[in-house]
């Protein structure tokens, strides 16, 4: 491949004769960014937007214009709003307040199979080569969790554990419990865990798939998110799902940090489903309406349990309701209500973004974004500085204090996130941020820190550079 993209951005600035820390270094990243023209089609607020009525802090601090832009690096909490989003909200808004219930079937959206705009797009972000047939637009994400495990957590007294990774989000592991006691089994024993080795805090595929090979036989289904909520590890799923199913199990995966994020081939993979929310990445509106993934070989098989409700049945005869069940195939078969319209409108707002580029071109610029800001990161923290680095130790103000990147330095392994870890309170440093106008993410003391390729830029990076640089000095 490329090779390391700190080592193409070294590069790079000996080539134009200049330290990557130079202004005119990320001006000149930003200069030939193909993907610049997109930040254009978001709000970005500004820092006084951002502040107002703040729980966190009481103001900008001394000297930060609050007139200016945000630096938003929370993208893989809440993405920003695009500038499409509010358009297309109204134009459905306006056409209920018209045509009340003919609405369903008029204008240039009809309510009835909205959802109907946003399969093929997504069905490009997640890798499903099928995506009228493998892929649905329903519910909140939670919700698409237990479908997901209805249809794929069958235990029987032989094959009745469930694989997940240490550091599982919440809802994930509350889904994968109460799943488990539903069927009449006890967590204690059906739950397999992978934790990391001992000093590591991200997992190896080897030893995931070694638990595999290991507890195979009485594992049902092997549930891996596509990129760890914390720590913003990417999974090898391809590798994950092979292991699986040479063991005879079930392949789900969680996508909430990966859609939008990273390329992902589902169906090339054979993972049985997937679910992911679109409000984190993807920039659809906050808790909006989530995704889910049924692989074409699971299309025609009627038999996967579900819970059923009229939006499942057959397009054709739904509205005859006779109460005889026609089950659509594929994904469309797990879906039970009615699909919301303005949620489904703020999808389709944020898929019209991504149909601008493809995610080879995305994530270029993602491994570059992210690789300039773990090299910035570096470059602050002599501690993770390797031999051979060329570039000279932050100058500016003395600071002991250390920053460790959680997150593997492997841009396979990785999205745009870096987790990061500080000697001193992230709480604090994220305070600190955000009083001079930038969004971060602290949980459990490791900070989440995300220029996403949408809307962020490398002179942001370098912004975040220099006033953590700036934050860390006077912390000292
Ligand atoms: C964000 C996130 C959720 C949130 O679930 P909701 O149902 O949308 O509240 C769940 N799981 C993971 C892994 C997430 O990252």
């Amino acid at each position: 491949m490329e090779g390391h993209p700190a080592e193409q951005l070294l590069r790079l600035a000996k080539e134009k004769g200049l330290q990557v820390t130079d202004q005119e270094f990320a001006k000149y990243l930003d200069d030939n960014d193909e993907m610049g023209h997109i930040r254009k089609q978001f709000h970005i607020p500004r820092v006084c937007e951002l502040l107002e009525e703040s729980k966190e802090v009481d103001g900008p601090a001394k000297g930060v214009d609050p007139n200016k832009e945000c630096v938003y690096f929370a993208g893989q909490s809440l993405g920003l709003q695009p500038i499409e989003t509010k358009e297309l909200v109204d134009a459905e808004m306006e056409k209920w307040r018209k045509r009340g219930q003919y609405g369903r079937n008029t204008g240039e959206r009809p309510w009835v199979p909205i959802e109907d705009t946003v399969l093929e797009q997504s069905g490009i972000l997640v890798g499903a080569k099928n995506p009228s047939l493998e892929v649905a637009i329903m519910n909140g994400l939670t919700i698409n969790i237990h479908i997901g495990l209805t249809a794929f957590y069958q235990p029987t007294a032989t094959r009745h554990k469930i694989l997940i990774e240490d550091g599982v989000f919440p809802s994930d592991f509350y889904s994968v419990q109460s799943q488990i006691q539903l069927h009449g089994y006890d967590p204690a024993t059906s739950v397999v865990i992978v934790k990391p080795r001992e000093g590591e805090e991200t997992l190896r595929t080897e030893d995931i798939v070694a638990k595999i090979m290991e507890e195979g036989d009485s594992i049902a289904l092997v549930y891996i998110p596509g990129i760890q909520f914390l720590t913003g590890q990417a999974f090898d799923i391809k590798t994950i799902t092979e292991a699986a199913h040479a063991k005879g199990c079930y392949m789900g995966t969680d996508l909430a940090h990966a859609i939008g994020n990273i390329e992902l081939h589902l169906s090339d993979w054979g993972v049985d489903f997937a679910i992911w929310c679109n409000y984190k990445y993807v920039c659809a509106s906050p808790a909006g309406i989530s995704g889910f993934f049924l692989h074409e070989k699971h299309a025609y098989n009627f038999d996967l349990p579900r819970m059923v409700g009229w939006w499942a049945h057959k397009r054709e005869t739904r509205f005859v309701m006779d109460n005889c069940l026609d089950l659509q195939p594929g994904a469309a078969g797990f879906t039970m209500t009615t699909t919301p319209t303005l949620e489904t409108v703020t999808l389709i707002a944020s898929l019209n973004i991504f149909k601008q580029f493809d995610m080879k071109t995305f994530r270029k610029k993602s491994r570059l974004l992210t690789g300039y800001y773990e090299l910035l990161l570096k470059n602050l923290s002599p501690e993770q500085q390797q031999e051979g680095d060329q570039e000279p130790q932050a100058k500016k103000k003395k600071t002991t204090a250390t920053v460790h990147v959680v997150t593997p330095s492997d841009p396979e392994q990785r999205g745009c996130c870096l987790a990061v870890r500080f000697s001193c309170s992230g709480d604090e440093i994220c305070k600190k941020m955000l009083e001079r106008g930038i969004a971060m993410q602290c949980h459990r003391g490791i900070v989440r820190t995300t220029p996403t390729p949408l809307y962020n830029t490398f002179s942001d990076v370098l912004h975040v550079y220099n006033t953590l640089l700036d934050v860390l000095g006077d912390i000292q």
